[in-house]
């Protein structure tokens, strides 16, 4: 999951900060030097973070938090805010054009995930605006990538034009879109061929096939696993093609995430969503703020929301809700959770958006697989339909049963009873507004 050893470093700087009775200058810049340090590592462009350094620092002595009550959790929220600034302070969204179609077109290295994003930005605008979208496969070069984006196209019902490998991606472009024009649909996606490198004639096709078709958004998907390299080839994409936006895809990965850091501050243009997993669906606006508290392992806990409301069933996670807000969440509810939750990807990347997760030794126990599923499903199944709904009930006797009962060990069953009292209490402690800090900041 990106940004792990990022959020750890710059908490332990945090501490430093916070274990000081009073905090002086020479506190706050040792603090800073560590941050410029996790910042770098992270892949974070140089110029970027001794930018990001020099503006905490003069926004933190400027208004004299040194002086002021709780200096520490002051220095958070600027290092929060800061971070926030420079990924651009407010989601961006797609560019629409008045008339139709809205053009977008997609531009990015090979592999760097530019026809699964196609897809994923289609589906999406037919799914929450009931878009009718066309797909043009303009990747030439590879003929794969055409059958890639028809097979796409035909399974999410999504119309994809086409005319082979053997014409010319200006030619091809120009067709697609009368069709486009035809058929009255509302957005046309552009699928371009990808280089292994940034080259002249990559950059020229890109340029005549702007220039034929007028797009409303020029989409860069630049890869963040590639660290520092994703920075560079946004700034070669902008320079020679003028981008509007960017996608980042695999921040699902082991990426150490600097390029969300610095793709804004380096070319100017927002990242408009990111993507997290190979799946259609995994595709998130990005939310700079969000993205902050994340960082600081402050959790994402709306986009965790939003997550869940997606893939859950509406109805059934507002009454899921509900019961948390009133400390009324059973096992049954647990039960109903687990199973909607299997169906959602890693469940450690869930929980590591909840609030001090990131960074709980817990997490290191967190992965979750469908083997440990069935076993939690076991153990509730073999509860009292009592036990379920008042978990006080469980006496080691009872645990014992229950634990014969689901041919698990008693450990397993008290581990369980433990974990389900945990969320609950932590999220009825969020949803009511009672979040505060996350653990290991909260003394900040
Ligand atoms: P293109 O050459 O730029 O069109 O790249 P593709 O769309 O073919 O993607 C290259 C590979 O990256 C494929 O295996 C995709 O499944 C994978 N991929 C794309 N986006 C993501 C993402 O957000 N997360 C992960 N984990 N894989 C991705």
């Amino acid at each position: 999951m990106a940004f792990e050893n990022l959020t750890s470093r710059i908490q332990t700087a945090m501490k430093t900060l916070s274990g000081k009775g009073k905090v002086s200058e020479t506190d706050l810049d040792e603090t800073l030097r560590e941050i410029r340090l996790a910042l770098l590592e992270a892949d974070v462009n140089l110029k970027t973070a001794r930018n990001f350094i020099k503006q905490v620092r003069d926004k933190a002595l400027g208004a004299k938090v040194l002086e002021g009550l709780n200096p520490s959790e002051q220095v958070v929220k600027i290092v929060n805010d800061q971070l926030t600034a420079m990924m651009g302070e407010k989601a961006v969204p797609l560019n629409k054009s008045s008339k139709i179609p809205t053009v977008i077109m997609m531009a990015g290295l090979q592999g760097a995930g530019k026809t699964t994003t196609v897809a994923k930005l289609a589906n999406r605008l037919k799914d929450e605006n009931h878009a009718r979208p066309l797909l043009i496969a303009a990747d030439v070069y590879r003929p794969a990538a055409i059958e890639q984006l028809k097979s796409l196209g035909d399974q999410l019902s999504i119309p994809v034009f086409d005319e082979g490998v053997g014409e010319n991606p200006r030619k091809i472009v120009e067709d697609g879109l009368k069709q486009a024009r035809e058929n009255k649909n509302d957005y046309v996606f552009i699928d371009t061929a990808g280089r292994l490198q940034i080259d002249q004639v990559l950059m020229q096709e890109l340029k005549d096939i702007e220039k034929m078709a007028e797009p409303d958004e020029i989409l860069l998907t630049v890869d963040a696993m590639t660290g520092q390299n994703a920075t560079e080839t946004a700034r070669g994409f902008n320079d020679a093609l003028g981008i509007t936006g960017v996608v980042l895809t695999k921040l699902d990965g082991d990426t150490r995430g600097g390029a969300a850091l610095s793709i804004r501050e380096v070319t100017g243009k927002p990242i408009k969503f990111v993507g997290e997993g190979e799946k259609v669906t995994d595709l998130d606006v990005f939310y700079p703020d969000r993205m902050a508290s994340r960082i600081l392992g402050m959790g994402d806990v709306l986009s965790l929301i939003e997550k869940t409301q997606k893939d859950f069933d509406e109805k059934q996670a507002s009454e899921q809700l509900q019961k948390l807000q009133e400390n009324t969440f059973d096992f049954n509810d647990f039960l109903e959770q687990l199973k909607q939750i299997q169906n959602m990807g890693p469940m450690e990347d869930m929980l590591k958006m909840i609030p001090g997760m990131a960074n709980n030794p817990a997490m290191a126990q967190a992965q979750i697989g469908p083997k440990d599923f069935s076993h939690m499903e076991a153990i509730v199944y073999s509860m009292t339909p009592g036990e379920r709904v008042d978990p006080e009930l469980l006496t080691p006797a009872r645990r014992r049963r229950i634990a014969a009962g689901s041919g698990r060990p008693v450990v397993d069953v008290n581990r369980l009873i433990k974990q389900f009292k945990q969320m609950r209490q932590m999220m009825y402690k969020f949803t009511n507004g009672k979040g505060g800090l996350p653990a290991g900041m909260e003394d900040m």
